[in-house]
């Protein structure tokens, strides 16, 4: 992609969901096991007023599983939209893939593109909303996260752990405990 002529491309932070935005309690589908991480709200704010969008990229392979349907994995995405809402802050895009190559039932037993590590909901995500991916920011909790950051081009990768492992010299990415101590440390 050519961005010298696109001089009104966005930025964005592309969050992963589960283990970022609220904690992984395994093919999170209802509300009432949604439980937000403490300082999400506040992290997006400053994502937000700093002009960054916030895309929230998530692997769905319960949906593929047929743990649960597209319909509630909507539903909950809606209601998880509202509650930023309700706190001033605007969620540009959610993208999910429901497929798994092995796990996956019937037209959801796929490659996908677009799971993690692969890069599609990304790019896709940057077509949309004109996000310059160099430019932007992916906070994930998984390897496969980090790697879909890599292979859509964004420079900036953040990867979510409560262990204090020691950095490897190959890590490629900035370990930190949240989405929050993410944000400070990117705008410090
Ligand atoms: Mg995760
Ligand atoms: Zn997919």
């Amino acid at each position: 992609m050519d961005n010298s002529l696109d001089q009104s491309g966005s930025k964005a932070f592309f969050l992963d969901r589960d283990g970022v935005i609220n904690i992984d309690h395994g093919y999170v589908y209802k509300i009432e096991d949604f439980e937000f991480i403490p300082g999400v709200f506040e992290a997006c704010k400053i994502i937000s007023q700093a002009g960054f969008k916030i895309v929230v990229v998530t692997n769905q392979a319960g949906i593929g599983r047929g743990y649960y349907t597209e319909q509630q994995f909507n539903e909950l995405t809606s209601w998880m939209v509202e509650q930023f809402e309700q706190q001033g802050v605007a969620i540009s895009e959610v993208r999910f893939c429901p497929h798994h190559a092995e796990s996956g039932i019937g037209r959801y037993k796929q490659e996908c593109f677009h799971r993690k590590p692969n890069p599609g909901m990304l790019l896709t995500a940057a077509k949309n909303l004109n996000i310059c991916l160099e430019q932007s920011v992916l906070v994930g909790d998984k390897y496969s996260d980090m790697f879909a950051g890599a292979n859509a081009g964004v420079e900036a990768l953040f990867y979510v752990t409560e262990a204090e492992l020691e950095v490897k010299k190959s890590d490629f990415f900035i370990r930190c405990q949240s989405l929050h101590e993410a944000v400070t440390l990117f705008f410090d």
